[in-house]
Parts: structure tokens; C-alpha cells; sequence
């Protein structure tokens, strides 16, 4: 019964990201998800809601696809599983990694699999470490990130991660990680800047940064194309291109986390090829199998791929790998995925009803008192929420300004994230929505918004 298991989920589940204590003492009972077809999903009370935010940014081609369901019972009744290590694979694991490099940026050449965002950004890092040592510098180890920026939560990755919550308590930042500003315009110190002069500024602060710590200490810049847990903060204009101009100079590799923006969500198959950037590796996951099985990948180019061989013409094995690596059942998911992808046409989706969605939104909200700033690129829109729209003045934090609004979002019906550490409601619904389900989106978000600020 739900009171079952309402009470066995507070007494034995400990949740990603939630506040023991409350969930302990019975305050936020589970709502027990049964089902889902396209943007909708279900409960099982029989609340039907729109989600707006497709899990966590996952599911890119929304609920209840049957191409992917069938795949992946397919390949669970042939071969569940076999390891990938020393050579063996499965039909469906190289075609995806056939698959994924089609599509991915040029200049991309090779596929390590992993099962999630933060364990390939694991990955990534690990290589940009054996890299230098192959290249004989092994003092070229620190890694860059913004705050702001969201990279996972395990010990390197929530390192990177550039917000506090992933940090207090749990000693981290590791010493080999450092963080640069943010590119968040709404939010920049002087407001006298232009998008342009912001820009410079980014990148001048990266400079001073490189210069303090010393560019032959510096390994890797790592940046999301647009900030997401940060804050779904697009860059102002030029933010990549004057970013990539200093890593240029100083011999430092670029990784690009997509774990959000890869296969499609920006409107383009890569938030990399969106703004023109030229990783030396990405990350992905969510959208590679849009959640419906655990799959991520470290992708990169003939650049690395030729010292990393010499490596392991050294050494022999390279010693890191996952007994999941390349599951099958994540491969058949991921191959099933992306061709749902392009026969929907989803990334052109995102691109023009996301512009829907953000024109809604500002239909809706954009003339409310306590709203900020309303921005967003293809299907990712955030609207911030202020206590006074001319000073930009932030709510107190126990005011849960943008919690409450989420919570009376629900009760219209629609699924949107408060994002952490900030008076900010996001949307990232999957890349399937019409712009009638945006339109309910930006309805719903305007009643929330009333009902809880006036
Ligand atoms: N990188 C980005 C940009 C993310 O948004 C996330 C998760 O939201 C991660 C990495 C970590 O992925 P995972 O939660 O699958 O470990």
C-alpha cells in the first residue's frame, strides 16, 4: 500500500540531494512514480504531471517510448551482459560508440563508457592526468572550473562542481582543482558591463588566474556550454571563443560537459558545435540513452588518443575501466535512443520550441515584480525570481521563494526545479514538447507565481 511504503522509504531509502533530517521526521513523504508517455508523468495516486524538467535533464525523447523498452528487453533475453574489457564488445556497444562519434563535434575519435555524468568526468580527468605524465609534465595536473558550474558529486567531481553545498563537510575542493568566475551576466558584479565587455573580463579573470597559479601547473579547463545546476545560464556573446583563445596560449586542454547540453537539448546535436567550441574531450550521458538505461561516455580526439597509446605501449593495460563499461543493456538503450532522435526530429525541436517556451514565459511572467530575468537556449529556460527587479536583490534565503513557487507549480500540474543555492525556476522539459504543452507550462508557472509572491 502507499502508507507501506511511505514508511519504508523513511525508514530505509536515503535519497540523492535530500534533507535527511525532514525526510527522517515523515516531511516529505515519496511520491511513488508508476508511469509516463511522453512529456507526462504519472503516480501512483493517478496525479498526471507535465515534467518540465525530464528527470534531471534526461529524458530527451520523453516517457514510454516502445522502440527502447523493446531494444532493451531484446538484448536482456540475448546477452545481459558480457564485460568489455580487452577487446570484447557487443553488436549493440559498438554500434553506439559508431553511433555517438557520427555525431559528435570533428575532430572526436574514440568512446570510453561509463554509467553516468560524474564517473566519466572522472574519466576525463584521469586522462588528462596519464596524458601529461605520458608527456613527461607530470606538474601539469590542476583542472579548472567555474562556480557555478555542476560536474557530478564524487570526490574530483564534486571538486569541479562550483557550488558549496557539494563542498561544506565533505573537504573538498581536492588541492588540485581551482575555480574561476562565472559567466553569469545577470549576476556580474558591475552592471555597467556590456555582454562584450563581461565577456572580457571572463576571460581576463581566467588569465590572472592562470598566471597566479602558473600555466605549467594547469592541465584543463572543464565548462558545461550553458552553466545548468548552476542556474541554466547561457554565455553572454564571444564567452567560448575568448575562453578557448586563452587555453590556446597556455597549452591548456578543454573538456566540454555535456552531459546536459549532448544530443540535442541546446537545438543543435552539441552544445560544442552550438557555440563553436573545439573540446579536446566531452562528456556525456542523460540524453545518450535519454535516461532509460545508466550510460555515459568520455569522447576525445586523435590528440590524446596518440599519447595515451604511448602509455600503454609502456605499461601494458591502462588501468582504469568499470566492470559496467558499456553495459549492453545501456548500449541497445543508447543505439535505440539515438535513432528515436533523429526519426522525431528532436533537435530541431528543441531549438524552435524551446524559442516558444521562453516567449511564453515572458508572456506569462515577464511584467511580475519579483521576476529577474528570464533566459534560456533551445530547451532550457530559467526565470529568476527577485525580492526587488531594479536593485536585482536576491530574497532572503529563508523565504524559499522559488521552492514555494515549485511547489505550487506542482499543484497545477507541472514538474519545474528550484535550483539549488539560488531564487531560480528552471525548465528542461524533454526535446519532444509542443508548444501547446509549453504554453500549459508558462500558464501554470504565472498562476504559481501569483499565488505565492502576489
Ligand atoms: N555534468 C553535468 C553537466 C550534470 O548536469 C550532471 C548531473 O546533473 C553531471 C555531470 C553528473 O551526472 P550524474 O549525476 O549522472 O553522475
Amino acid at each position: 500500500t502507499n502508507d507501506q511504503l511511505a514508511a519504508w522509504d523513511r525508514d530505509h531509502f536515503f535519497h540523492p540531494s535530500t534533507a535527511l533530517g525532514a525526510h527522517a521526521r515523515g516531511e516529505t513523504p515519496p511520491r511513488v512514480m508508476s508511469g509516463g508517455d511522453g512529456v507526462f508523468i504519472e503516480d501512483r495516486d493517478g496525479n498526471r504531471l507535465l515534467d518540465a524538467f525530464a528527470g534531471l535533464y534526461c529524458v530527451n525523447v520523453g516517457y514510454g517510448r516502445r522502440q527502447i523498452a523493446d531494444a532493451i528487453a531484446a538484448q536482456a533475453q540475448q546477452l545481459a551482459y558480457y564485460h568489455a574489457y580487452v577487446g570484447h564488445g557487443t553488436e549493440a556497444s559498438i554500434t553506439l560508440a559508431k553511433m555517438i562519434l557520427d555525431r559528435a563535434p570533428q575532430g572526436m575519435s574514440k568512446v570510453f563508457f561509463g554509467l553516468g555524468g560524474s564517473d566519466a568526468n572522472e574519466t576525463n580527468i584521469k586522462l588528462v592526468w596519464y596524458y601529461n605524465n605520458i608527456l613527461g609534465r607530470p606538474e601539469k595536473k590542476k583542472i579548472v572550473s567555474r562556480w557555478r558550474g555542476y560536474h557530478g558529486s564524487g570526490l574530483m567531481t564534486g571538486s569541479l562542481t562550483g557550488l558549496k553545498l557539494f563542498h561544506d563537510k565533505f573537504d573538498l575542493p581536492l588541492a588540485q582543482v581551482v575555480h574561476t568566475e562565472a559567466p553569469y551576466f545577470y549576476r556580474r558584479a558591475d552592471p555597467s558591463l556590456s555582454e562584450a565587455e563581461f565577456t572580457a573580463h571572463c576571460a581576463a579573470e581566467l588569465e590572472t588566474l592562470i598566471d597566479r597559479e602558473g600555466p605549467e601547473t594547469i592541465a584543463a579547463f572543464i565548462g558545461e556550454p550553458v552553466l545548468g545546476t548552476g542556474g541554466l545560464v547561457p554565455p553572454p556573446a564571444g564567452y567560448w571563443d575568448a575562453i578557448q583563445k586563452v587555453l590556446d596560449r597556455h597549452d591548456i586542454l578543454l573538456i566540454a560537459d555535456e552531459v546536459v547540453t549532448g544530443f540535442g537539448r541546446l537545438g543543435s546535436m552539441f552544445g560544442s558545435d552550438h557555440y563553436g567550441m573545439r573540446p579536446d574531450l566531452i562528456t556525456i550521458a542523460k540524453g545518450l540513452t535519454s535516461a532509460y538505461a545508466p550510460l555515459s561516455g568520455s569522447i576525445f580526439g586523435d590528440r590524446m588518443w596518440q599519447v595515451l597509446m604511448q602509455g600503454t605501449d609502456e605499461n601494458g593495460a591502462i588501468g582504469h575501466g568499470w566492470t559496467y563499461s558499456a553495459h549492453p543493456i545501456g548500449a541497445a538503450a543508447g543505439v535505440a535512443n539515438l535513432k528515436l532522435i533523429d526519426e522525431m526530429g528532436l533537435v530541431a525541436n528543441a531549438g524552435a520550441v524551446g524559442r516558444h517556451l521562453r516567449a511564453a514565459l515572458r508572456d506569462a511572467v515577464g511584467d511580475h515584480p519579483n521576476v529577474g530575468d528570464i533566459r534560456g537556449e533551445g530547451m532550457m529556460a530559467a526565470v529568476e525570481l527577485v525580492k526587488d527587479r531594479d536593485s536585482r536583490t536576491f530574497f532572503d534565503p529563508t523565504e524559499k521563494a522559488a521552492i514555494r513557487v515549485v511547489a505550487a507549480l506542482l499543484s497545477e500540474g507541472v514538474i519545474g526545479r528550484a535550483m539549488p543555492q539560488s531564487d531560480i525556476v528552471g525548465f528542461a522539459p524533454p526535446l519532444c514538447l509542443t508548444t501547446d504543452e509549453a504554453d500549459q507550462v508558462a500558464t501554470a508557472l504565472g498562476k504559481a507565481i501569483r499565488s505565492v509572491l502576489g
